[in-house]
C-alpha cells in the first residue's frame, strides 16, 4: 500500500494551513491572534497555524450549545440515535484519511490510527442501540395504589476535554453519548493536536446541516489548557465536563469542577501491570507484553509500564521479549513497515530521558534500549527500554509516558498481587496464567484494584462494550460502553399515587 500524503488528507478533511478556532457549526471563526502550531512529531516541520478562541469566541459558541441544547432535548431519542447512526456512515467514507490524519499529527502507526477511528464508529453503532433503551427501573412502592419508577432526562451541554494521544476517539466515546442522551457538546481538543479537532467538526458539520439541526450541537474551541481550558471548567453553564490526560491536569480540573458543584468525569493516567505467572502460556504472555509496552510508543493509559514475573521463567521471558525489541521497526508512523513512531514532541523525549537517568539512579538496570534516535532530524524517536527495577523506586511508582517497561520478579503469588496493587494508580491490569485460582484471586476482592482486569489478554486495548476508567488517581470516571451513559443524564425518581388516598410514608400520621 502506497502512503498517504498529507495534501490528500488535508484536501480530504478540509484542513489548510491556517486556520481558525472555533467552531459551532458554519464557518469556524477566532479573534484571539494567538496562534498554535501542530508540528508533525516525525519530522518537526509544520503542519498548520491555527488561532486560539478567545475568551469572547468562547461565549459565543456557549450561547450557540445552550440554544442548541434546548432545541435538541425535544427531539426524541431515537431519532437522536438515527443522526448518530450518520454520524457513523459519515465516519466510515472518511476512515482511510481521518486514521491517515491521527498517524501524521499524533504519530501512532497507520494502523492503529485506523483502529482509533473504527472505535469511533464502533462507540456510534453502541449509542444508536442505547437510544432506544435509555430505560430506569420501575420500583415497588411501600405505599398502596402506588407506583415508583426512574426516568432520566437529558442533562445540558457536556464539556469534553481530550488528551494528544486518542486525539479522535475519546471525543467520540463522549459525543455519541451525549448526543443519543439529549446533551449539546463542547469540545477542547488537545493543543498538541488540534488538526484531529478541525477534522472531526468538519465530519460532524456536513451530518447537521444535511439535518437541518441546530447550530451548537457539536462545538469546538481550539486552545491550550491554561487559557480556553480554564475557561470551560470554570464555566457553570456545563453541567458535566469529562476531562482526559494527566493525574495533574485531573488534580486541577477535579478541584474547579467539585468546587461549584459540577459533574466531572476523570480519565487519567495509568501504571499498568501484567503479572506473569510460572503456569502461563509463555507465547500469549510475550504477544500480550510486547504490544502493550511498545505498541503507540509507549503512548496510551493503558500501556504496560510494569512486568511482574515468576523467578522460574523470568530469565527466559525475558530472553524472549529483547529478541522481539531488537526487530521493531522505527520510522515514518504512516510508512506500513514501521511498527514504532516517534513521541509526540521533544518534551516527551525529555521525560523518557529523565526516567531512565533517574532509574539508573534507583538501582535500576537497563536490559535494552534507553536511546534517543534522529531518523528524520527531529529528536523525537527513541528506543523502546526495558528495565530492571524494584515496585518501590520512585520512578516506577509514576507514569513517564513513553516506551519504558519496568521489569521486577516475584515468588508467591500474593507477593506479585501485593506488588501489582502497590502503586497510586489503578487503570488496566493483567494476569497471565493457567490456574483458576491464581485468575480468581485476580479478579476478586483480593485482587486488582484496578477499573480494569484482565486474564490472558494484555492491559491495552480496551473495547467500546466495556465502561472504561481507573480508580485511585487514574480519577475513578467511566466512559464508552456498559452503562456509562448514566452520567451524560440527569436521573428522577418518580412516586405516582393512583388510588387517590394519601399515604406517607414509613406509616407516618398526620392529620389535623
Ligand atoms: P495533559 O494532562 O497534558 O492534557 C490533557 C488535556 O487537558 C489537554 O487538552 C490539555 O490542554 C488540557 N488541560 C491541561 N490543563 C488544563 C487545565 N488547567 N484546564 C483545562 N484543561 C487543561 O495530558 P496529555 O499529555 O495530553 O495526555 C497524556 C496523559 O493522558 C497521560 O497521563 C495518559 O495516561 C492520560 N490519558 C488517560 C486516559 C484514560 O482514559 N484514563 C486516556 C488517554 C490519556
Amino acid at each position: 500500500m502506497a502512503k498517504i500524503a498529507k495534501t490528500g488528507i488535508f484536501r480530504a478533511l478540509g484542513l489548510k494551513a491556517k486556520m481558525k478556532g472555533a467552531n459551532y457549526g458554519g464557518e469556524w471563526f477566532a479573534t484571539s491572534g494567538d496562534y498554535i502550531t501542530s508540528r508533525n512529531p516525525t519530522d518537526g516541520k509544520v503542519l498548520a497555524k491555527i488561532e486560539q478562541a478567545s475568551p469572547k469566541d468562547y461565549d459565543k459558541v456557549m450561547k450557540q450549545a445552550r440554544k442548541a441544547f434546548l432545541a435538541w432535548r425535544e427531539l426524541p431519542a431515537p431519532k437522536r440515535g438515527e443522526i448518530v447512526r450518520q454520524v457513523g456512515e459519515a465516519l466510515r467514507e472518511k476512515k482511510d484519511m481521518l486514521g491517515a490524519l491521527v498517524s501524521l499529527e499524533m504519530g501512532k502507526i497507520y494502523t492503529e490510527g485506523l483502529g482509533e477511528v473504527q472505535e469511533m464508529i464502533d462507540i456510534c453503532d453502541f449509542a444508536v442501540g442505547l437510544s432506544r433503551n435509555l430505560s430506569g427501573p420501575t420500583l415497588q412502592s411501600e405505599r398502596p395504589r402506588h407506583r415508583m419508577m426512574e426516568q432520566w432526562h437529558p442533562l445540558g451541554v457536556v464539556g469534553v476535554i481530550s488528551a494528544f494521544n486518542f486525539p479522535v476517539a475519546v471525543w467520540a466515546w463522549n459525543t455519541a453519548l451525549a448526543w443519543v442522551c439529549g446533551d449539546s457538546t463542547l469540545w477542547k481538543p488537545s493543543s498538541k493536536t488540534p488538526l484531529c479537532g478541525i477534522a472531526c467538526q468538519n465530519i460532524v458539520n456536513e451530518v447537521f446541516k444535511r439535518n437541518d439541526l441546530p447550530a451548537g450541537l457539536s462545538c469546538v474551541t481550539i486552545g491550550r489548557g491554561s487559557t480556553i481550558g480554564e475557561k470551560l471548567v470554570n464555566d457553570p453553564h456545563i453541567p458535566l465536563v469529562s476531562a482526559t490526560g494527566s493525574t495533574r491536569m485531573g488534580q486541577r480540573i477535579g478541584g474547579v469542577v467539585g468546587a461549584r458543584l459540577g459533574r466531572a468525569i476523570l480519565e487519567l493516567g495509568g501504571n499498568n501491570a501484567i503479572i506473569i505467572s510460572d503456569k502461563a502460556d509463555m507465547k500469549g504472555a510475550l504477544a500480550s507484553a510486547f504490544f502493550g509496552a511498545v505498541g503507540t510508543a509507549g503512548q496510551r493509559c493503558t500501556s504496560t509500564r510494569r512486568l511482574i514475573i515468576h523467578e522460574k521463567i523470568y530469565a527466559t521471558f525475558l530472553r524472549k521479549l529483547k529478541a522481539n525489541y531488537k526487530n521493531v521497526k522505527i520510522g515514518d508512523p504512516l510508512d506500513p513497515k514501521t511498527l514504532m513512531g516517534p513521541l509526540i514532541d521533544e518534551t516527551a523525549v525529555a521525560d523518557y530521558e529523565a526516567a531512565i537517568k533517574a532509574a539508573k539512579e534507583q538501582g535500576g538496570k537497563i536490559l535494552y534500549g534507553g536511546k534517543v534516535l534522529r531518523p528524520f532530524g527531529a529528536p523525537t524517536f527513541v528506543l523502546p527500554t526495558i528495565i530492571e527495577i524494584e515496585n518501590k523506586a520512585d520512578i516506577v511508582q509514576n507514569e513517564t509516558f513513553a516506551p519504558v517497561l519496568y521489569v521486577m520478579k516475584y515468588k508467591r503469588f500474593d507477593q506479585a498481587l501485593k506488588m501489582h496493587n502497590d502503586v497510586p494508580q489503578g487503570l488496566s491490569s493483567s494476569v497471565y496464567t493457567d490456574s483458576v485460582g491464581e485468575g480468581e484471586s485476580f479478579l476478586s476482592f483480593l485482587g486488582s484494584d484496578c477499573g480494569i482486569a484482565n486474564i490472558n489478554i494484555g492491559t491495552s486495548g480496551a473495547e467500546i462494550g466495556g465502561a472504561f476508567g481507573g480508580e485511585k488517581e487514574t480519577g475513578g470516571g467511566r466512559e464508552s460502553g456498559s452503562d456509562s451513559w448514566k452520567m451524560y443524564m440527569r436521573r428522577q425518581t418518580n412516586t405516582i399515587n393512583w388510588g387517590g388516598e394519601v399515604h406517607l410514608a414509613q406509616g407516618v400520621e398526620f392529620k389535623a
